[in-house]
């Protein structure tokens, strides 16, 4: 099955009992048992397992080429049950220029409870090499990353990881499973935080796992399950929905960003265009080696905090908001906002200056999007 099909007829998303053809949202907290015990079809209550979520769960499995889905009611939530996947003591290799909120878990929850992270450069090898340790039992990574777009090599850091038999874990919420199959490449845990390109409507917070490993999966199903930061039925319901659409999102929303991108580099205002397609060759052709698009995310350097605050407020078409991958662009300037808990220092040894602008390009006419950045510039300029 293609990847456009299986979005509309992959999972078990059609209802069993009645034939809807939208999942119903199964509000409901319990099941009734025929006895003690004897169960219907496995339903006893929705932490464990409820309807909705089910249908969610197998169709996000069959988008990433895996056996096992797993939703949760935030990405964090997913970072997090990955993680305790692990035990105090265990060491975990992470990318350096991670989302935020992942590199807040990492270094202000999970360390204090005993697990120890090194963040590393995974486009450098040997950087990634030299930090493993006797005790590390995981490399945790985000290709794209965010916000400057740079690409890690997922099958070359899955053959490091199997050398010294950590998990591996990509989160794959910028590509989606559209652009990119981490587990197709190594990869033992896929990762989304589902309230961007997935949920794709700025409606709904939620993560996402899937693996193909059985004993993984039976694992972070009981964590799943003992911890509990499950997604609810409204919301299962609403990423199934989303999911419908989700090819078609992103073939418009790249077709634009390439326009943006074009538009961009021929623009005396802005130093530096951060996107996919603007790697250098080597970057790039890892790229197009892991991933069939280069997706809908842009950074660019407008030279100063000023600057970049005034441009933001004079565009009427990006929304000033945190979050991306939306059907509505968005527009965030990184150092003061999902970036913000960087300290200053750090956030420019990454490359993350006062004058980056992101944006994140949703779905409306090019030629507004294009016209609406053009009087933007010329008010800063
Ligand atoms: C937003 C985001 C997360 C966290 O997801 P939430 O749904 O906000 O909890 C993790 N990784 C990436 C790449 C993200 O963009």
């Amino acid at each position: 099955m293609k990847k456009k099909t299986m979005m509309i007829h992959g999972g078990h998303t059609t209802d069993e009992f009645t034939g809807a053809v939208a999942p119903p949202i199964y509000q409901t907290s319990t099941y009734k048992q025929d006895g003690i015990g004897n169960l219907r079809q496995g339903y006893e209550y929705s932490r464990s397992k409820n309807p909705t979520r089910s249908a969610l769960e197998s169709l996000i499995a069959d988008l990433e080429h895996g056996t096992d889905g797993f939703a949760f009611g935030s990405g964090m939530a997913a970072v997090s049950t990955v993680v305790m996947l692990l035990n105090a003591g265990d060491h975990i290799v992470v990318g350096s220029d991670v989302y935020g909120g992942t590199y807040r878990v990492f270094t202000k929850v999970f360390d204090r409870i005993g697990v120890k992270s090194t963040f590393v450069d995974t486009t450098d090898e040997a950087a990634v090499r030299n930090a493993i340790t006797a005790q590390t039992k995981m490399l945790y990574i985000e290709t794209p990353t965010n916000p400057l777009l740079n690409v890690t090599d997922i099958a070359r850091m899955a053959e490091i990881a199997r050398e010294h038999q950590l998990i591996t874990v990509v989160d794959n919420t910028f590509m989606t499973p559209y652009f990119q199959n981490p587990l197709d490449l190594g990869a033992d845990i896929v990762l989304h935080s589902a309230t961007k390109y997935i949920g794709g409507h700025s409606d709904v917070v939620a993560g996402l796992l899937v693996t193909k490993d059985a004993e993984l999966a039976e694992r972070i199903g009981f964590i799943q399950n003992s911890v509990g930061g499950v997604l609810g039925p409204q919301d299962s319901f609403l990423l199934v929905r989303g999911i419908k659409t989700l090819a078609i999102r992103m073939e418009q929303t790249e077709r634009t960003t390439l326009e943006i991108v074009d538009y961009l580099n021929h623009n005396d205002v802005v130093t530096n265009v951060f996107h996919p397609s603007q790697l250098n060759d080597a970057q790039l052709a890892i790229q197009q080696r892991q991933a069939s698009g280069f997706g809908g995310m842009i950074s660019f350097d407008v030279g100063s905090k000023e600057k970049a605050e005034a441009l933001v407020k004079s565009l009427k078409y990006f929304t000033l908001a945190e979050s991306l991958g939306a059907v509505e662009s968005l527009i965030s300037v990184p150092s003061q906002m999902t970036h913000a808990s960087i300290p200053r220092e750090r956030r420019l040894e990454l490359g993350i200056t006062d004058g980056l602008v992101r944006i994140s390009v949703g779905i409306e006419d090019s030629e507004d999007l294009l016209e609406d950045l053009k009087q933007g510039f010329a008010a800063i300029q």
